[in-house]
């Protein structure tokens, strides 16, 4: 079973003074933590948190890079500037970014190709819709999301990614699937991944993400299928990130 990793997405959320706070509160109170952490933080925030994350163990990452690797890009990131501030991780992809800023699956490959291409394990996050899941497409969605990633990578490049299965109508909603219906997601992705890289059951890590708080952490963290987990409003408090990632 792979080491569980729990993931914090600041999402659009800080300020320097309210950043130190959170990052001393986290950085304090690592006892009793047995999984991988990491942070993906706001752009302007990768300085002050690199700074405040070194020796704790702690990965840092972004929230987004560009498909792009220099060049007249105004406003996007390159891999190369993430890589400046030690960055490890970059989520792709993000339900949020799908919706508000028109990614399409597409554009995610090549971000996905991009961050690898730059040496940064992307969190690929796939999930579906409240009325995709009404309609029973959540198989379809789902498939058609990570087979554009696994179209544009090498089989070795497989195991070099990390998945983030969240539902979208599980995001910031305070609903959450049963664990078991997570478990079935990510049977189907572990088999379209070994499909394309017979490691990948292995290799690759799918973490749940969608309202995960400390109450219910541990109804997804215990299942040997759920590698981990993506925590977004919960990881905005310490204590909670903490405590979720205490049941990992
Ligand atoms: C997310 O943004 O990836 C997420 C899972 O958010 P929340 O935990 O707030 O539902």
């Amino acid at each position: 079973m792979a080491r569980k990793l729990i993931v914090g997405n600041w999402k659009m959320n800080g300020s320097l003074a309210m950043n130190a706070e959170l990052l001393n509160g986290i950085r304090t109170g690592l006892a009793g933590i047995d999984c991988d952490l990491a942070i993906c933080v706001p752009f302007p925030y990768l300085a002050q948190s690199h700074e405040a994350l070194e020796g704790t163990g702690i990965a840092l990452g972004a929230q987004d890079v560009s498909a792009h690797a220099v060049g007249a890009y105004t406003g996007q990131v390159s891999t190369r500037m993430l890589l400046d501030f030690d960055c490890k991780y970059v989520i792709v992809g993000h339900s949020e970014r799908r919706e508000y800023c028109n990614e399409s699956d597409e554009l995610v490959a090549n971000k996905v190709q991009r961050a690898l291409a730059g040496g940064l394990t992307p969190i690929v996050c796939v999930g579906e819709s409240l009325r995709e899941k009404e309609d029973g497409k959540t198989a379809e969605v789902v498939g058609r999301q990570i087979g554009a990633v696994l179209s544009v990578l090498e089989e070795r490049e497989v195991c070099d990614i990390v998945v983030a299965y969240e539902p979208v109508w599980a995001i910031g909603t305070g609903k959450t699937p049963t664990p078991t219906m997570v478990e079935d997601v990510h049977a189907l992705l572990r088999e379209w991944m070994v499909g394309k890289n017979p490691d990948a059951g292995e290799c690759v890590r799918i973490l749940y993400g969608g309202s995960m708080k400390p109450s219910n952490a541990g109804d997804f963290l215990q299942r040997p299928d759920i590698d981990g987990g993506l925590i977004g409003g919960a990881s905005l408090k310490a204590e909670d990130f903490l405590a979720i990632a205490r049941q990992a």
